[in-house]
């Protein structure tokens, strides 16, 4: 019996500055259920998501801090 489980956290979306549920599709990353958008998961302390996307080189990703 095969089981899938997928890890869902509440948590603010970077890309649609919403606070919904991110459904985890691997230890680090994340999808947004309210915009779609992919996120990585970075812990040092807090908890941050940051955008997955493709972007310019050298160009800074637009990250906000999870704020308990
Ligand atoms: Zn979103």
């Amino acid at each position: 019996m095969v089981k899938i489980q997928a890890e869902i956290v509440n948590g603010k979306c970077p890309t649609c500055d919403e606070l919904t549920m991110l459904v985890g599709l691997t230890n680090e990353l994340f999808r947004c259920m309210n915009c779609g958008s992919d996120l990585k998961q970075h812990v040092n302390g807090k908890i941050t998501y940051l955008p997955v996307m493709t972007s310019p080189e050298g160009a800074t990703p637009f990250v906000k801090e999870w704020i308990e």
